[in-house]
């Protein structure tokens, strides 16, 4: 019986159950629904807008080479349809003092990254999600508990609080950060296990947009083709816990004044009071799969703080990834390769752990290259010597971002790469200003002994 109870026409087809309807999930059922599985999605909220479980999320994300990379493939339009409505970021903004601003390009060769709404993104799964006849979908079902070695999962249906049960030949979950189906594998193998918050939260306020001078439309209020930041050090931008509205507006009138002009001192009292506070963790594990019955991806397998602006995209490049190692193995919805399943759950595992861990500590690095190291002089002449080698040697010499951002290659090599270059930098470094160095010393000793 399949999970709708009813007798089913190819016994031998394999079911998979896709925990969690966020962004990830979410694709990660188009590509079953494309590779002919038949694919029941769980998730625990309602479907979007209905106050889903985003509203303690970002509103905007950026959407990279990755991400962008992972939506074509199922050539269904879906990267066409959300670069429509996405808006293009070319650099970051950095405001210094109260009207000090400085554009720092993310490529050497004007590359962009793009602004997209959460909720827009995953409508736009959704609905061609739902265009498929091979998808179920279960809003309001919560995974409670779940036996790997027979497939039996058991939900809370939220609608009437009543426990129900489904089977499945595959479990993949895409449930995020609290991962209930990581916790559950936990229990029954040996998991490498490593979480750590870090001090700072996030609260997220609103610059509105400003009507226009003829009234009709609205335009926004700074630059919107960058990502601005307003880097202090320690924070940025934002946020000291159990402020007074007075304190909150002295301390944004001290640190961040131009902002207070934009977004205006009520809307900030409101937002900053009222608005939810997100704590940010970073998440590193091992082994991702369990035999060939079930498999983590997302967040849920390598949740990273936002400062890479990759956690998406790093999760979209998941789905793709295992599609592309399905197809190596040349896995389909039948019920007869389940050795092959497992060969291909383990190569998962083998190759996405080493990229998460290695974008996991970049997006660490990054938590404090955006607060503080962006508005050092240092920083910016490497910056600028970096740029300057792309663009004399586009493929010996890639900057980290560009690696990051614009590329499609493993994090991992990224790193190495990256490394590989700051060692010949500082070599290079290191000879000339000690050549440099030697000969003025030379020409000194050389004209004193003349003059001897
Ligand atoms: P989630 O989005 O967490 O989705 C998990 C889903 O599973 C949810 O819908 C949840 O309701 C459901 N669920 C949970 N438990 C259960 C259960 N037991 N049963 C059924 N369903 C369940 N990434 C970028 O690439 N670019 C950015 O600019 C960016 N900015 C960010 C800014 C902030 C402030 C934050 C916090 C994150 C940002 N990220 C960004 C990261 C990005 O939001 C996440 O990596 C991404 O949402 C992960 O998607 P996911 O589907 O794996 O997990």
């Amino acid at each position: 019986k399949d999970f709708f109870g009813l007798e089913k026409e190819g016994k031998n087809k394999r079911y998979v159950a896709i925990i969690g309807g966020g962004l990830v999930g979410t694709l990660a059922t188009l590509y079953f629904a494309k590779r002919g599985w038949d694919v029941n999605l769980f998730e625990l909220h309602p479907r979007i807008p209905e106050n889903s479980g985003n509203f303690q999320r970002s509103i905007n994300l950026a959407l990279s080479v990755r991400g962008l990379s992972a939506l074509s493939k199922p050539n269904l339009d879906l990267e066409k349809i959300v670069l429509e409505s996405a808006i293009p970021m070319k650099g970051r903004m950095i405001h210094i003092g109260k009207d000090k601003l400085s554009s720092q390009p993310y490529g050497s060769f004007g590359e962009n990254i793009y602004s997209v709404e959460r909720n827009f993104l995953l409508e736009s799964l959704l609905n061609t999600v739902e265009s498929f006849n091979n998808v179920k979908i279960y809003f309001q079902h919560q995974l409670k508990r779940c036996d790997f070695d027979t497939g039996l999962l058991e939900f809370e249906n939220k609608e009437d609080e009543k426990m129900v049960q489904y089977t499945a030949d595959l479990i993949v979950g895409a449930d995020g950060a609290h991962s209930t189906v990581r916790r559950q594998l936990m229990r029954i193998i040996n998991m490498n296990y490593q979480q750590e918050y870090i001090p700072h939260v996030y609260c997220e306020l609103t610059i509105p947009s400003k009507v226009t001078e003829n009234g009709n439309e609205t335009e926004f209020v700074m630059d919107s083709n960058h990502l601005h930041i307003w880097p202090r050090y320690s924070f940025m931008l934002i946020a000291l816990p159990n402020k007074t509205e007075n304190d909150l507006i002295i301390f944004f009138q001290s640190n961040f004044p131009d902002f207070i002009q934009l977004i205006g001192e009520q809307q900030l009292k409101k937002e900053f009071f009222y608005n939810p506070k997100g704590s940010l963790l970073s998440i590193k594990c091992k082994p991702y799969h369990y035999r060939n019955r079930a498999i983590f991806i997302g967040d849920a397998a390598h949740c990273m703080v936002p400062f890479y602006g990759q956690g998406m995209n790093c999760g979209f490049q998941d789905v793709e990834l295992l599609d592309s190692i399905f197809d190596k193995y040349n896995i389909t919805s039948f019920r007869s390769d389940d050795d092959k399943l497992n060969l291909a759950l383990e190569e998962f595992t083998n190759i996405r752990q080493p990229d998460s861990v290695a974008i996991c500590d970049l997006a660490m690095y990054n938590y404090i290259e955006m607060r503080s190291r962006v508005i050092s002089p240092l920083y910016l002449m490497r910056k600028k010597v970096d740029d300057w080698l792309h663009w004399l040697f586009p493929r010996r010499f890639v900057p980290l971002y560009t690696m990051i951002s614009f590329s499609t290659m493993r994090y991992s090599e990224a790193i190495q790469r990256w490394k590989r270059q700051e060692r010949f930098l500082n070599i290079t470094w290191f000879t000339v200003t000690t050549g440099i160095a030697i000969s003025v010393f030379w020409r000194y000793y050389y004209y004193r002994r003349l003059r001897w």
